[in-house]
């Protein structure tokens, strides 16, 4: 059995997650999250709250839009015409593959966006044939991932199930900004279901249909490079460049924050402070071997400028965790056109600036002695042009009729007093997968051991923090293990439980990965002393009753079992 194979096997035997409408058969890509997964998703999520929201909330709020969407919301964001991936079909057995994904596991070259004639000529040149039956590949084809529904009773009323949530961050933009500080820089926030129509959903959480996303559209002028990176001084991230994949390079270099930015790596400041953010998230949910692959022109989404997927590598696989884009102001600006809502913001300046501004200064005596034709002609062909671009008409000779516009035209400048400006936000976007979370922390901390499974979850990420076991079936026992737990309880996570064999209990916590376990035994009733057990050592140390919170609170705080034994000898 496969690593993965192993963790999904246990995640369906300990209540982690399981195949959704299960005794119907399944439906690939989609999950029902246990009560265990259900415990662990919550913590990682309000870990992302905190490193992602809470810690920023001078700038950053959480909303929450619907999963319904207007077709027109997703036409004006162009996902109706390019949350695309390419599928072909074999002429044979009619089984239906992602193009891209096909050729990559084949041939073992990235495919990843090539326009659907490479796909084509690849699938011919290598003699791609199907992976099931050996027949032949018909035509690579663009399929959308988008699910549709009908909005109401009427037809033609088309909606889609969004496919990530940030189009309901751009289109309530104004209203956020508006109720609050009507300042720049502002996160919006959002945590929530999307659904994507996957090709070839993957086992276990990593491509799912519907899944839950955790992203930040974070609004910002482009021309205020101030952003507050005292924190992440000393942080340094390891990033694969786009330039160096060009030259075959696969291997992340470590740099420091501050040099990417400072070097221009990073296209922004801020697209730099959330990585460094996910960076420490991933970090705290485990996963140290963490790094950022740039994405190629080629590979990115339609609205992106520049993207880094944060890539983990977790049991010799390597996962997509997060994505981080900046996505400038194509959105915003979309949505305006196509709405006809004015999206831009006015930004006033702390005092007026001056400024100078290029002007066009029309002869008309002499264009009017030239008469109408020629006048028409005249604004038709210049005057349609930007200031600029009349300059360079003027500098590079244009003409009407043989007739020079730098008889009729001149461009001078002009200093002006401006208050402020009226320009669109940009936009750099974080965007993390929770249950990719949640399943990628399990993979990393699913460990053997003398054929026992530990799930060496960090402390902060576990469904409990500690379980509470009377050793054996007898009533002064269970009593007592009862007092125990009601006195941890308004201070821990803590699970009771007295059913099965001791050994079947430390088994059971050990593998959805319970840090402590207390065991009351007959000695507790003599002299007041528990054992605390520890989950990735199973070791134990005994302490007594009155010093057990505290002796709790030490190793929550980052105390050594050992070191904690010792103190209690
Ligand atoms: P994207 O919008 O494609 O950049 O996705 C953002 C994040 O969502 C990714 O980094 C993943 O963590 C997660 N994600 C994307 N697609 C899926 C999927 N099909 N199933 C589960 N998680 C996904």
């Amino acid at each position: 059995m496969s690593e993965v194979d192993k963790v999904i096997e246990l995640a369906k035997r300990r209540g982690i997650f399981w195949p959704s409408y299960e005794i119907y058969g399944g439906v690939a890509g989609l999950y029902d999250l246990g009560p265990v997964g259900v415990r662990i998703r919550n913590k990682i999520l309000n870990i992302w709250r905190k490193f992602f929201i809470e810690n920023n909330k001078e700038f950053v709020v959480e909303i929450e839009t619907p999963i319904i969407t207007p077709a027109k919301v997703l036409e004006a964001s162009g996902h109706v015409q390019n949350f695309t991936d390419p599928i072909v079909e074999c002429t044979k057995c009619h089984k239906i593959f992602r193009a891209d994904h096909l050729i990559e596991e084949q041939i073992k070259i990235n495919a990843e966006r090539f326009s659907v004639s490479e796909l084509n000529e690849i699938i011919k040149d290598k003699n791609i044939k199907c992976p099931v039956c050996g027949g032949d590949l018909g035509e690579v084809r663009l399929f959308n991932l988008l699910f549709s529904t009908n909005i109401g009773p009427y037809s033609g009323n088309t909606g889609f199930l969004r496919p990530e949530t940030a189009q309901g961050m751009f289109t309530a933009f104004k209203r956020v900004y508006g109720t609050t500080r009507e300042r720049l820089p502002l996160g919006i926030a959002q945590v929530g279901k999307v659904a994507r129509n996957e090709i070839s959903p993957r086992q276990g959480l990593i491509r799912m249909r519907e899944f839950t996303i955790m992203e930040i559209e974070f609004f910002f002028d482009p021309e205020d490079l101030e952003v507050p990176l005292d924190k992440f001084e000393d942080d340094s991230i390891n990033v694969l460049l786009g330039s160096e994949k060009i030259k075959g390079q696969e291997n992340p270099v470590q740099y420091k924050l501050k040099e990417l930015i400072s070097e221009k790596i990073i296209l922004n400041p801020w697209m730099g402070f959330w990585m460094a953010t996910a960076n420490r998230f991933v970090n705290y949910l485990g996963i140290q071997n963490t790094y950022f692959e740039e994405k190629l022109p080629q590979e990115r989404a339609h609205y992106s400028k520049q993207t880094f997927d944060q890539i983990v590598v977790v049991k010799g696989e390597k996962v997509e965790i997060s994505g981080h884009a900046y996505r400038g102001d194509y959105d915003l600006s979309r949505h305006s056109k196509v709405s006809g809502e004015d999206l831009t913001i006015f930004k006033k300046y702390d005092s007026p600036r001056i400024v100078k501004k290029k002007i066009t200064i029309i002869n008309k005596d002499k264009l009017n002695k030239e008469g109408s034709n020629f006048t028409k002609e005249f604004m038709k062909n210049v005057m349609s042009h930007t200031v600029e671009e009349i300059e360079e008409m003027i500098n590079s000779g244009y003409s009407i009729d043989g007739k020079k516009i730098s008889e009729f035209i001149t461009v001078s400048e002009r200093e002006e007093k401006e208050t402020g400006k009226k320009f669109f936000p940009h936009v750099v976007e974080p965007s993390f997968g929770v249950e990719r979370c949640l399943f990628l922390s399990i993979a990393n901390a699913y460990t053997e051991k003398k054929d026992r499974v530990i799930l060496s979850l960090p402390k902060s990420i576990a469904p409990y923090e500690v379980a509470v076991f009377p050793l054996l079936d007898r009533e002064n026992l269970i009593k007592k293990a009862r007092e125990i737990y009601d006195i941890l309880k308004d201070k821990f996570d803590v699970i009771y439980d007295d059913s099965g064999s001791i050994g079947k209990r430390y088994a059971r916590v050990d593998e959805i990965g319970v840090p402590y376990a207390i065991t009351i035994d007959p000695q507790t009733l003599e002299d007041n002393s528990v054992t605390i057990r520890e989950r990735d050592s199973w070791s134990q140390i005994r302490v007594k009753e009155d010093k057990l919170t505290t002796s709790l609170e030490k190793l929550f705080s980052g105390e050594q079992f050992n070191k904690l034994g010792e103190e209690n000898e």
